[in-house]
């Protein structure tokens, strides 16, 4: 495997040199693989928001480098447009950021601005429709007019019409009922898993990273404190704790029960995991046959 991302040493300082300067990422250095899921983790004000601002160029690093492919994003401060093609950011509620008259043409503004033909910024707006399951007759209509979910689902389709090399996603499913989280957690693992880009989540739900991400970034006062494969990082219950954040519930009860002494794994991130291991843990004192 080789990597897409790689931070180097990556620091940043808002109101650098003024009574409220503010390290909110500081030294991050890690590697990325092309294809991989990571799902970042951390307190309010852990720095998530900011690491994540410096993939794309949106703000440029204090200290450190960004490697896309090997180069330094920064190389060419004139190019850095390009890189927010190849790294395509969804932020926190992004339907704010709808403004053309109809859906197509909101979902058309990335591949357009990109300098691609009509038509394959025809197929891309249909293409980025179908992942996000927005139904065609909606395209024509202006996004105003949609349910809150399908504002959504149009912003992220925007995005992933300029079929970047990584997708980044903070906190995608803040606000939506919890129907409108599940479909929206399956549409971007579909997504991940048909044009296997690399795609980063950063969510406060432990339960939807343990059933998504391959790797966690996990951050704390600034810093990276782990990065790690799910299952390690979530057999870390207690550490976590101690920084403010938890595992997942069925994760914590088992934890639970190896502490009380019974013979449980490790992080285990799902009730099925939780019932083999059960089932097996009664098998062994007799319990059931
Ligand atoms: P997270 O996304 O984990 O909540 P942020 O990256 O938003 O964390 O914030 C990290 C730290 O930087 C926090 O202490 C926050 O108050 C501070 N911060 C964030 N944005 C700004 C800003 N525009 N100006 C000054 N400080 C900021």
């Amino acid at each position: 495997m080789s990597s897409v991302l790689e931070l180097k040493n990556l620091s940043f300082v808002y109101g650098q040199k003024t009574p409220f300067e503010k390290r909110a990422v500081d030294n991050v250095s890690l590697s990325i693989e092309k294809g991989e899921f990571v799902g970042i983790i951390g307190h309010t004000g852990s720095g998530k928001s900011t690491l994540v601002q410096m993939l794309n160029g949106l703000i440029q690093p204090t200290e450190g480098q960004v490697l896309l492919d090997g180069e330094d994003i920064w190389q060419n401060p004139k190019e850095i447009r390009k890189v927010r093609f190849k790294v395509g950011m969804v932020f926190q509620y992004p339907e704010y950021q709808l403004f053309e008259e109809t859906v197509y043409k909101d979902i058309a503004f990335g591949p357009t601005n990109m300098g691609k033909s009509e038509q394959e910024i025809d197929m891309a707006v249909r293409k980025a429709a179908e992942f996000t399951d927005l139904k065609p007759e909606l395209l024509q209509k202006s996004p105003f007019d949609l349910s809150g979910g399908e504002k959504r689902r149009a912003a992220i389709a925007g995005v992933i019409a300029m079929d970047p090399e990584v997708l980044v996603l903070d906190e995608p499913t803040a606000g939506l009922d919890p129907m409108g989280r599940d479909v929206l957690l399956s549409q971007i693992v579909q997504y991940h898993k048909k044009r296997k880009n690399t795609v980063l989540l950063v969510s406060h739900s432990m339960e939807d990273i343990a059933r998504v991400a391959d790797r966690i970034i996990v951050m704390n006062e600034s810093h990276l404190v782990m990065f790690d494969k799910t299952r390690e990082v979530f057999s870390h219950g207690r550490e976590l704790e101690k920084i403010g954040l938890r595992v997942p519930q069925i994760t914590k009860i088992m934890l639970e029960l190896k502490e009380k002494g019974y013979d449980v794994p490790d992080g285990i991130l799902t009730v099925d995991e939780a019932f083999s291991a059960l089932s097996s843990l009664l098998k062994k004192e007799g319990k059931i046959w």
